[in-house]
């Protein structure tokens, strides 16, 4: 089986279009589609980003900014930034639309002995950021492989007997693959789509083959000038336009 992994695509139209073309022309037969929360949320096109993830994906789960838009959730800890912006996305969004994301499950969900969350598998809402973050998940994790989100940050971690090695991201390449081994534990982050934070702008996605046993990163180039033109446009704080060219 071929999945796709894509996660806190926060309404960039534009990367998660480039994503999908690269994905097309790379892997014209994926299997199965999972998207790990952050559909909504910064981004100027939430309607039109959550109805390609709702046609393509079998397995979509909440992000706290999913949460948020549509259960009015996690305001309290958003900064000004990011309570404007799902101030705005609750106003641009169909009644169905919003009736989508609330009925988003919460992770982790079980995918064929995987699990996907957005934040980690003990809490949706917790990231895991650091060596130390994934330690403290060592012998609390129910299967092999989770693939989570949340930190925008593309990677993750291998635990083998109680020593945890990070997982490095593609940068300054397109594509890194990790071969899975039966002996270890892996917390693994596809990257975000539409907002990457890990000083490389470029749109972030992964693809797990479990026939093969290999879990590959890739980024992609898109059109960061149009994603940034239409946050400006819409009257959405600046810097949410700005940080994307940084990616930070
Ligand atoms: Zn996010």
């Amino acid at each position: 089986m071929l999945y796709l992994l894509l996660s806190d695509i926060h309404a960039n139209l534009e990367a998660l279009d480039a994503v999908l073309a690269d994905v097309s022309r790379r892997y014209p037969s994926v299997d199965r589609v999972l998207c790990l929360g952050d559909l909504v949320g910064y981004g100027a096109d939430p309607e039109l980003a959550t109805d390609r993830i709702k046609a393509i994906s079998n397995v979509v789960i909440r992000g706290n900014h999913d949460k948020a838009v549509a259960l009015g959730e996690n305001l309290d800890w958003f900064n000004p930034a990011a309570r404007d912006a799902t101030y705005w996305t609750l106003r641009q969004l169909h009644t169905e639309t919003l009736d989508y994301l609330r009925n988003l499950a919460k992770g982790p969900v079980a995918v064929n002995g995987f699990q996907i969350c957005h934040g980690s598998p003990l809490d949706e809402d917790e990231y895991i950021i650091t060596r130390g973050d994934a330690e403290h998940l060592d012998g609390r994790l129910e299967t092999g492989i989770i693939f989570f989100g949340h930190t925008h940050l593309q990677g993750g971690f291998r635990i083998l007997r109680g020593q945890v090695m990070e997982i490095p991201r593609p940068t300054p390449h397109d594509t890194e693959s990790v071969p899975i081994e039966e002996d270890s534990y892996y917390l693994l982050n596809p990257g975000s789509v539409g907002q990457p934070r890990d000083q490389d702008p470029r749109a972030a996605y992964a693809v797990y083959d479990s026939d093969s046993k290999l879990y590959t990163m890739h980024r992609v180039e898109y059109d960061i000038a149009s994603a940034q033109r239409k946050i400006l446009d819409a009257g959405l704080p600046e810097k949410l336009a700005f940080r994307l060219s940084i990616g930070r």
